[in-house]
């Protein structure tokens, strides 16, 4: 068994063999089958979570729903004082979650850090935003009158988390939802339920010193047919859904039928066009970086690289280069690049890539396969591989949550990388390498990358809490985190005063009686 320190970090984090998997802050039950989660580092069983029932469910949403009352009329800064405290058990409990993180979902112990840091950032952030909540005001037509706008909650808020950021993401709404006056029920993906059971654990602790009912953080686990609780669910407002597009669509549709509110964070083909103006040393980290961390299963990794023909054998023969240094194996060793993926439905996955794209007119250029032996026990560790391809095949139009990196060729004006950048269903994260400030401003022009996230001289992977992080077309067009992302948490409110004798209608609208 890895032993890299993984018992005390789960000890630390109250993790048992059997956990309930529904959880209203400090009252846990469930009553529903048993998820068992195997490490896709070694195979080992890590434990296990019981799923939630329709009448856990309700147990919860009755408790969330009683917790909101409380909750929305405590002042914002008041609750940002409640997240500023989960911050601080976040700072505490850094390396045991950073350590289960990497554990349960097989990044690097160094990315699963980064995960808990994102955390504690979202935090900082909501802190201080929880005194700007700002509204505007604005000057009415009406002689005596007063216009202005506020921020209220909007409720019970659903959280659907994919399992690659198992935290991260789950902080990034709760702690601006919180903050915004909403309580939150979170389901975590069914392939990473220890990292909710651990999280949960950690706000209950915060919840119960500051004498808060149940209800404000809750839990639920289970597979789709629980996140469809909530998605059918009138008494929560707004969805928050991160993982694949074909998830986004459906979890759209069945919203969209009852008019509630979805923040979609889907699928992405992200994309790092190389000028000849590049400095290819800084284009070969990033490039790479993006390609391989964990283990290609990032929203934001880099899946091409598309290079002007006048550089492209010498980009392509140093990151050919740098691929021949990648060190797969344990993600817990600190010596290793690169880790497992989550599970062998992901192994068969990147199988089926690296089949379809020579099928469809490829050349792989760096081989890939499954490595066995010592170390590679769970099945799940692969060699990252490189194919040169075209824009249009298949599979390059298709998002493989694997490390698969396509080469793709331009020639001519920076124009045409764009198109070829474009030329995608998604629409999330995109990055040119060039010292040339024409080019730089053109991509990032009107005309220029249709991402939510358009990056100059780093790549596509890993984005600051500080900025809005989502993307466009099948990306789902949420946005969440940082800038003025709040404001999907709350209701607008607009309102008139008439601080007068008169009733003067807009418009100069006359009405005698
Ligand atoms: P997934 O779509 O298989 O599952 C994500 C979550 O949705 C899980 O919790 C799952 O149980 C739930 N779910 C699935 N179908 C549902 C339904 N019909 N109703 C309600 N809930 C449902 O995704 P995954 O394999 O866990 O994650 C990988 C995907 O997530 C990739 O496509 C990746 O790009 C994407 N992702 C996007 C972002 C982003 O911010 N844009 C971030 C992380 C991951």
């Amino acid at each position: 068994a890895t032993d890299f320190g993984i018992d005390e970090a789960l000890k630390q984090l109250g993790i048992k063999d059997i956990n309930d998997g529904t959880s209203t802050g400090n009252q846990w039950f469930s009553n529903g089958d048993t998820i068992e989660s195997h490490s896709p580092v070694d195979g080992q069983l890590i434990g296990k979570v019981t799923t939630t029932t329709r009448a856990d469910y309700d147990k919860v949403m009755e408790a969330a729903t009683t917790a909101f009352k409380t909750w929305r009329i405590k002042p914002a800064p008041l609750r940002g004082e409640v997240v500023r405290q989960f911050g601080q058990k976040l700072r505490e409990l850094k390396e045991p979650l950073g350590k289960l993180v990497s554990y349960e979902m097989g990044k690097s112990y160094q990315e699963g850090l980064g995960e808990v840091q994102e955390m504690i950032d979202i935090c900082d952030f909501a802190v201080g935003l929880s005194r700007q909540l700002h509204g505007l005001t604005m000057h009415s037509e009406r002689p005596g009158h007063r216009m202005y706008e506020q921020y209220h909650p909007l409720g019970v808020v659903g959280i659907i988390s994919a399992f690659n950021f198992p935290v991260a993401v789950w902080a990034w709404n709760t702690a601006l939802a919180w903050i915004c006056g909403d309580v939150c029920v979170w389901k975590p993906s069914e392939k990473t339920p220890l990292c909710g059971v651990a999280c949960q654990n950690i706000i209950a602790a915060v919840l119960k010193e500051n004498e808060l009912p149940e209800g404000i953080s809750c839990l639920i686990n289970g597979d789709y047919k629980v996140g469809e609780f909530m998605t059918t669910d009138t008494r929560i407002p707004l969805v928050s859904a991160t993982g694949s597009t074909r998830m986004g669509k459906i979890v759209s549709r069945t919203v969209g039928e009852r008019l509630g509110k979805s923040l979609l964070e889907l699928g992405g083909n992200n994309a790092i066009i190389v000028t000849p103006d590049a400095d290819i040393k800084m284009t070969v980290i990033g490039g790479v970086f993006g390609a391989v961390g964990t283990c290609g299963q990032r929203c934001t990794s880099t899946r091409r690289i598309i290079i002007h023909e006048s550089i492209y054998d010498k980009v392509k023969d140093a990151i050919v280069a740098a691929y021949g240094q990648l060190r797969i194996g344990n993600p817990l060793d600190e010596n290793n690049h690169v880790g497992p993926l989550i599970d062998t439905d992901a192994v068969a996955n990147y199988n089926n890539a690296l089949a379809q794209v020579v099928a469809q007119g490829g050349k792989i250029i760096v081989e890939g396969g499954v490595l066995s032996g010592e170390g590679y026990e769970s099945g799940c560790y692969v060699k990252p591989a490189i194919a040169e391809a075209d824009n249009s095949f298949p599979i390059v139009q298709h998002e493989t949550f694997a490390p698969v990196l396509y080469l793709l060729k331009y020639s001519g004006d920076v124009e045409n990388a764009i198109d070829v950048q474009n030329g995608v269903a998604q629409g999330l994260s995109s990055a040119i390498m060039t010292n040339n400030l024409r080019e730089a401003e053109r991509f990032l022009s009107v005309a220029g990358s249709d991402c939510g996230i358009a990056n100059v001289n780093i790549g596509t992977s890993g984005a600051e809490i500080g900025g809005a992080f989502g993307g466009e077309k099948d990306t789902g067009g949420g946005r969440e985190s940082g800038s003025d992302a709040w404001k999907v948490y709350m209701r607008r409110q607009t309102n008139t005063i008439n601080y007068t004798t008169e009733l003067p209608l807009a418009q100069g609208i006359k009405f005698d009686l």
